[in-house]
């Protein structure tokens, strides 16, 4: 099956091949976990109500809940089954009869934060990025530090504060030094950037002490979801030595709402780069990388198309090597590629990179420049994949409007 009853606008990409999970809600529906299809949303909990998933979940409550963390704490059986109903209920005519009263009108539903974030990772796996950085940051030394051929260099973030799309971003403040060598001021950030990037959702956890093999991504990992690590470039450059970045990024971190399962990117694996030194034995194992086009547009403008299939390291091994010293996984880990940056100028996935260091301005469709980030600024972030058939798969887009404290 590879074509809904109902009708699917090709450029959206939520078509019959991808079903991505999200919740919605509106005056009427409680919140609940969702399937998009098309311009409509198929809510898991109402069908569930109907009898239509009684097959295909060990127990309803899985989707008569407010949000996804119990599908997701379920697995990989349970995973391809409600996708295989879903698939059935939307794709098979003979249902559409039970489907459709149920069927709700995407855009006049809200979309909220479809999973309770556990932990937050976020890497640095890019090399054009890594490189772009390097030279920016440290214009007389080599551009990648020893160690970042060796593993998936990362850190941990702030799952407290990843906002989804849509909530407008508020300046941070922080403390910043207006020229080098000068004492440092307090106030609102002057260089406000995004980074451009994919997060892999983790569903089935891990006990203390074990660790996930490069083999074993797809028995935790639930789907992808985009990224938009906003982040504050002078805060960030005061602070972030010797222990990383802290409250430059940690004031807000975007997500869009529809998490399309890996079972949707399956036609989208790529083989990994090559890898050169070859990695230790803790990061080998079969992976793939996936053949993502992200898409930012800033106020309308689309200023860059990040290649996400280029990535340096795999999801499979920054989950190898995050859970490599037996730091365990919980039912809503996030975890995200660092931002996507490709060798073309026109693919960098951040404005330090596109405008280098602010010393190239952007120009804008009406006429206005950019360095980093103005208040009343709207970054969009979408991407899309290869489907079968030659479909498309969308992942919708994480949204950000940046206002003044
Ligand atoms: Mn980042």
């Amino acid at each position: 099956m590879t074509d809904s009853w109902l009708d699917t606008p090709e450029h959206l990409g939520f078509g019959l091949d991808n079903l991505p999970y999200g919740v919605v809600a509106d005056g009427q529906t409680p919140p609940q976990p969702a399937v998009a299809i098309g311009t409509h949303a198929l809510p898991l909990g109402a069908a569930t109500e109907a009898g239509l998933f009684d097959t295909a979940v060990p127990d309803p409550g899985i989707l008569t809940t407010p949000n996804l963390d119990r599908l997701l704490a379920a697995g990989p059986a349970v995973w391809s089954s409600v996708r295989a109903r879903a698939t059935e209920l939307l794709g098979n005519r003979a249902n559409a009869g039970a489907v459709r009263p149920l069927l709700l009108p995407l855009p006049r539903m809200a979309t909220p934060l479809p999973f309770t974030v556990a932990d937050y990772v976020d890497f640095y796996s890019s090399r054009d990025h890594a490189e772009n950085l390097g030279r920016i940051l440290r214009p007389n030394s080599e551009p990648l530090l020893p160690n970042w051929t060796h593993l998936p260099i990362g850190y941990h973030g702030r799952s407290g504060t990843i906002v989804v799309s849509g909530t407008p971003i508020t300046r941070p403040h922080g403390q910043r030094v207006p020229t080098p060598g000068a004492e440092p001021v307090f106030g609102p950030t002057i260089r406000l950037d995004i980074e451009a990037e994919v997060g892999f959702v983790v569903g089935v956890p891990t006990r203390l002490g074990q660790s996930v093999s490069v083999d074993e991504f797809s028995d935790h990992v639930f789907g992808a979801v985009l990224v938009n690590d906003w982040s504050a470039r002078d805060i960030q450059a005061w602070e972030y030595q010797p222990l990383g970045p802290f409250l430059g990024k940690s004031f807000a971190t975007s997500v869009s709402p529809w998490i399309v399962p890996l079972d949707a990117l399956a036609e989208a694996r790529v083989a990994p780069p090559p890898q050169n030194p070859a990695p230790l034995p803790h990061l080998l194992g079969d992976h793939w990388g996936y053949n993502l086009t992200l898409q930012v547009e800033l106020n309308g403008t689309v200023v860059s198309r990040p290649p996400f299939a280029g990535l340096y390291w795999t999801p499979a091994q920054q989950l190898a090597h995050l859970t490599s010293n037996g730091a365990s996984l919980r039912t809503g880990d996030l975890y995200a590629s660092g931002t996507v940056s490709g060798p073309d100028p026109t693919q960098r996935g951040s404005l330090i990179e596109l405008t280098w260091n602010g010393t190239e301005p952007l120009h804008l469709a009406d006429g206005s420049t950019r360095t980093f980030l103005a208040d009343g600024d709207t970054v969009v972030l979408t991407a899309t994949a290869p489907g079968r058939g030659g479909t498309r798969i969308g992942f919708g887009a994480v949204t950000g409007t940046i206002q003044s404290r």
